[in-house]
């Protein structure tokens, strides 16, 4: 019997168990096995790089071989999980190698939705999950399709990423377009009038947005100098390059292909333990209680209550108020949104530096007001930390 926990994935999720682990237990060998080459990054950077001035190479803070050598872990970088068997407790490798576990962690990720896109360049449309993504991003900045540097990007998605390029494009003094079905940006985060001041700013820094309308084809244009997307109202945009943000589809394969319970990520409990012992899951692909948050706070939680739990203190997850930065410097935004489907009305105050909403529970007579979720923009969003005490936890 094994009695390595092993991790499957290098992330911000598996490498934080990685190392809460070792925190809480200085012997427990401890497997990280990944599919990628397993540097540790940062991932929120990827949409902040360009700003920064960084590279692919340069995001990587740590090599696989200094995480493995700091954290005391074995790193299988390179290496694909293929099959995961419950009942042996073992893990297929695409090296050929069957790696059995006392514990498994799966930090599997998400992965970008895919637009079905028509058009003879509809395979040159890029999104940026991870390093590898941002590098064919970087490259393909320097040199689009006409051979020239690219001055003009088209996003699909007007959500926090899509919002956070357009924001770091502008950096690099390059115009992007953002498309969105919806009527305004970060519709499920902000009220309206918040929604209106962010794209405001990044209009006034040289963003441009369409709104009510999708891509449904991107073609070579005729002249061959550029990209042209046709949208879903039969008009048509010319572009160099075209990004799609639209949002991520938790990794689900592995484990529904091994019989655990599935839903819109892999189904976990406050223990973070899937429906087959032994097995748990974290980060991106976790739906903790129906809970889908794929931000860094929430996996830290995870973390460090699944390394205690891992070392024989069982110990539930808890997620307080966990407020989001939208990486937005044209309007510094921070969001915390209400539980889905709470009942309430935004309340919004309004000046030139400043926008602070608040979701409120409606008035019981007499009872003082419940703030329920906020989204701070400008100079309010210092106060953060006390708008967020003030909000109930997702799970006390
Ligand atoms: C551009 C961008 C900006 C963001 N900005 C913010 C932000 O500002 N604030 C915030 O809170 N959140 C932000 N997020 C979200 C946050 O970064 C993620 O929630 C977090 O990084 C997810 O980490 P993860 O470890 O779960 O997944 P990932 O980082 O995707 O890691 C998954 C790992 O699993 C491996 N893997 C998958 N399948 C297999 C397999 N079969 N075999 C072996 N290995 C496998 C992959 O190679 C990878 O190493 C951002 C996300 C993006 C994309």
């Amino acid at each position: 019997m094994s009695e390595a926990v092993v991790i499957v994935g290098s992330g911000l999720a598996g490498y934080n168990v990685a190392r809460e682990l070792r925190k809480a237990d200085a012997e427990v060998p401890i497997v990280l096995v990944s599919r990628d080459q397993a540097g540790f990054y940062s991932k929120p950077m990827l949409s902040n790089a360009l700003a920064g001035k960084k590279t692919a190479a340069s995001l990587v803070t740590k090599s696989a071989e200094k995480m493995a050598e700091e954290v005391k872990l074995r790193v299988l970088a390179q290496t694909r999980v293929t099959r995961l068997d419950t009942t042996a407790r073992t893990l297929t490798l695409s090296s050929g190698e069957v790696l059995p576990y006392r514990d498994l962690v799966l930090a599997l990720g998400a992965d970008p939705i895919r637009l079905p896109l028509q058009g003879d360049a509809a395979d040159t449309v890029l999104s940026v999950n991870d390093l590898e993504d941002f590098a064919r991003f970087a490259e393909a900045l320097d040199t689009a399709a006409s051979g020239q540097p690219v001055k003009r990007v088209a996003i699909l998605g007007a959500g926090l990423i899509g919002c956070e390029f357009a924001n770091d494009l502008l950096h690099r003094a390059i115009q992007p377009t953002v498309l969105d079905l919806a009527e305004r940006v970060l519709p499920r985060l902000l009220p309206p009038q918040s929604s209106a001041r962010l794209q405001a700013k990044l209009q006034e820094g040289g963003a441009s947005f369409r709104f009510g309308v999708g891509a449904s084809a991107v073609s070579r244009s005729a002249n061959g100098s550029g990209l042209t997307v046709t949208l879903t109202d039969g008009s048509t945009l010319e572009t160099d390059l075209v990004l799609s943000a639209i949002g991520l589809r938790p990794r689900t394969q592995l484990a529904s292909d091994a019989g655990l319970s599935v839903a819109r990520g892999i189904q976990v409990n406050r223990l973070l333990a899937t429906s087959a012992e032994h097995v748990y899951a974290v980060g991106d692909c976790a739906e903790v209680e129906g809970h889908l948050l794929p931000y860094v706070l929430p996996l830290m939680g995870q973390a460090r209550a699944l390394a205690a739990t891992l070392s024989g203190k069982p110990t539930p997850v808890a997620y307080p108020a966990m407020p989001v930065v939208v990486k937005t410097p044209a309007w510094p935004t921070v969001v915390c949104p209400p539980a889905a489907g709470a009942e309430g009305e935004w309340v919004v105050n309004e000046t030139d530096e400043a926008i602070e909403a608040r979701f409120v529970a409606p008035a019981d007579s007499g009872a003082p007001e419940r703030l329920l979720g906020f989204a701070l923009q400008g100079k309010a969003t210092a106060q953060r930390q006390a708008f967020a005490a003030q909000v109930p936890a997702i799970l006390a």
